[in-house]
């Protein structure tokens, strides 16, 4: 019964993953939205198995403010061992996404081994930084053996082109061409990717305990926000907008209360206490990496 439990609560998990609600609540017109009826607010009232959207008190995202934020130095760096991998772009209706066949990678936290599974992106961004609220969000879902998520964010401002969106830029005309042939999940094979320039080193992060962004709100998720606000530009924003519906162009979710978590930190320049040791490589013993 237990084991039962898990499988159902598992199934809700990767379906909120694939941002589609279950078939027998989608028949029932009780699918989650972005706004009107079916907006963030009434998400927790939809369907049973939604109330932790409305009662839940690890919610997210949220909005990381400096008084909040506690600088922990036990917390290690972000170890993430990403390979080259077969991907696929995928349109989950709710959000653009790439889903990596077996074998993309790991992160590591509290040495526990969670396995990259995709990645999608929200516009504009859910977490907001210090009351700033970015052009986008990428979240590069991990999940472990036992079910359980860590998700990694990047924050984007509109600027330069991102390189990866660059190289997606074709796929992503694509899939947008696919779902306006009236395909409702329309997905284009990317072949093998190489996620070198994702696995960048990270000198600062936020991490915090919270939810997934979409119903069913699950909670637990280990979240780590960089802190590197990094770029794309305008088009590729409304790119990555492209292939989705109206009501789902704007698909983040509002910042939840904090109900008295801690948000730590981790700074590795705070670590190093600027002794000009900035490119020092971290005592990290990387398994088979991808060369640089
Ligand atoms: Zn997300």
């Amino acid at each position: 019964m237990k084991n039962k439990t898990m499988m159902i609560t598992i199934s809700y998990f990767a379906m909120a993953l694939l941002c589609i609600a279950p078939s027998d609540a989608q028949t029932q017109g009780v699918g989650f939205g972005y706004r009107g009826k079916n907006g963030p607010n009434q998400w927790g009232h939809l369907n049973p198995h939604f109330t932790k959207c409305a009662v839940g008190k690890l919610q997210s995202p949220i909005d990381i403010q400096k008084r909040q934020i506690f600088y922990n130095r036990k917390l290690e760096s972000l170890h993430r061992d990403y390979f080259i991998t077969n991907a696929t772009l995928v349109d989950h209706v709710c959000n653009v996404a790439m889903v990596f066949a077996e074998g993309a990678g790991d992160v590591i936290i509290e040495n526990k081994n969670y396995t990259l599974v995709q990645m999608h992106w929200h516009t504009p961004s859910e977490h907001h930084l210090h009351g700033v609220q970015y052009a986008a969000e990428l979240h590069m879902v991990h999940q472990a053996k036992d079910g359980s998520f860590a998700v990694v964010a990047s924050l984007f401002k509109i600027g330069a082109e991102e390189p990866f969106l660059s190289q997606m830029k074709g796929r992503l005309v694509k899939l947008k061409e696919e779902r306006s042939k009236g395909n409702q999940t329309a997905q284009v094979e990317v072949g093998k990717i190489d996620t070198r320039h994702i696995e960048r080193k990270t000198r600062k992060f936020y991490r915090y305990v919270g939810s997934l962004t979409t119903p069913p709100c699950s909670e637990n998720v280990i979240w780590t926000i960089l802190g590197k606000v990094r770029s794309m530009s305008k088009e590729q924003v409304e790119l990555l907008k492209s292939p989705l519906d109206t009501s789902f162009k704007n698909n983040a979710r509002p910042c939840q209360p904090l109900n008295g978590r801690r948000v730590e930190m981790f700074h590795e320049l705070v670590d190093a206490k600027e002794t000009g040791n900035k490119k020092k490589k971290p005592a990290i013993r990387r398994r088979n990496p991808i060369k640089n």
